[in-house]
């Protein structure tokens, strides 16, 4: 176990990536970070001034705050105190929104509200697409609005395994990219934009993380429940980039059963600490084999996953069996969880439900009722002012 402690500038960096989706910016710069302490035993005290007592926004940031800042090296717990914020500090606050609102266009096309899911893994081959495609389907399949990004710049199989072909088209007016629609699901991956040689050139010619940045800032992805972003396998700047692009992003690490593939994917966790990118869990594929006579066979031996996830003290979320069915729907471009219902679909689902109870929708219905409340109390405080 690491005994180093977080400081309170790492506590600040992990508060920076919990955003108020409602006043669209973070609550360090939105100025609702009232208190922030450690003590000697990791227990982090946090304390946030929300805009109103009964703010329906509250346990969102709570629970954000509390796995951003868990997510720390050192810290061992988080508490978090919330009191209202009184009216001269609401209209400033509401002043800083709204600055912000009018000085800063959104840097991405990913909207605020929109929960990113990253879904990394320490080397090839482990099932990390799979996973991926598996999971937004099941996510859409469950009322979700649903996007899945091809992160995977060049070694990408996104578009044969949702059986979805380009080239996109751009908007004629907003010149972005629209991305394609599969299994209800919007995807873009640079295999649905290279036509030409010449195209894959050009392409060839940016850096990793500038592809990414282009694929976030130049789609045009709506309003979306889940992101979901298959990252190119081991360790490497696509995921400082993602950080910084998209705070809101969180990882799902996918491993196998075998210690070799746990002991690599420790250091794509590594990474994601240090990039103050949470882990929500782990997700291990190729678990057993059961023939059809009902006897299992561990083929890639067993526990990995449990030991990865326990090493880097976060739940696992999903054991996927091997099943036959997950091949023959990934050249297929029909996704297990979609066409079949044997017990790769079934433990898919059964990681989707996890996914969505550790990282729930952002609730948005509220926002225009709470955001019409704060303006008309501003005005009474203002014609209230001397
Ligand atoms: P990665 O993205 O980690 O490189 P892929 O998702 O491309 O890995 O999977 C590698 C291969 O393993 C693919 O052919 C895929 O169909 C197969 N595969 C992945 N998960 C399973 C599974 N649970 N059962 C059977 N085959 C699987």
């Amino acid at each position: 176990m690491n005994m180093t402690t977080a400081t309170h500038e790492d506590i600040y960096r992990a508060l920076a990536a919990v955003n108020d989706p409602e006043l669209g910016g973070n609550i360090v710069e939105l100025g609702m970070v009232s208190a922030v302490d450690i003590n000697a035993q990791g227990v982090a005290s946090i304390g946030i001034a929300l805009t109103v007592a009964e703010c329906p926004m509250r346990n969102q940031i709570e629970g954000d705050t509390v796995r951003k800042v868990r997510a720390l090296n050192g810290v061992t717990d988080v508490v978090v105190e919330t009191t209202a914020m009184t009216k001269a500090q609401r209209a400033s606050l509401m002043g800083r929104a709204r600055l912000r609102a009018r000085e800063q266009a959104q840097p991405t096309q990913v909207a605020p509200t929109t929960r990113v899911l990253a879904v990394a893994s320490g080397k090839g081959g482990v099932g990390k697409s799979t996973v991926s495609v598996n999971l937004a389907l099941s996510l859409a399949q469950r009322g979700h609005r649903v996007g899945l990004l091809d992160g995977d710049i060049w070694g990408f199989s996104i578009p044969r395994m949702m059986g979805i072909e380009g080239p996109l088209t751009a908007d004629d007016e907003n010149r972005l990219i629209q991305p394609g629609m599969a299994h209800g699901v919007s995807v873009v991956s640079t295999g649905l934009i290279i036509e030409s040689e010449e195209t894959a050139l050009m392409w060839r010619g940016l850096m990793l993380s500038k592809a990414l940045e282009q694929f976030l800032s130049q789609v045009e992805w709506g309003d979306l429940d889940y992101l979901v972003i298959d990252l190119p396998p081991g360790t490497g700047d696509i995921q400082m980039a993602l950080a910084r692009l998209l705070p809101q992003a969180e990882m799902l690490v996918v491993t196998t059963p075998q210690v070799a593939a746990q002991k690599v994917a420790v250091r794509v966790a590594d990474m994601a600490r240090r990039s103050y990118m949470p882990i929500i869990g782990v997700v291990e594929n190729m678990s057993d084999f059961v023939c059809e006579h009902g006897a299992r066979y561990e083929l890639f031996g067993s526990g990995g996953g449990e030991a990865l996830a326990g090493q880097i003290d976060v739940p696992l979320l999903g054991r996927i069996p091997l099943d036959p069915a997950v091949v023959e729907g990934g050249d297929f471009g029909r996704p297990v969880v979609g066409s079949d219902s044997g017990p790769a679909a079934h433990a898919f689902a059964e990681l989707t439900a996890a996914v969505v109870a550790a990282l729930p929708p952002i609730a948005d219905e509220t926002c225009t009722g709470r955001i019409a409340k704060l303006v008309a109390q501003l005005d009474e405080d203002l014609a209230a002012a001397p």
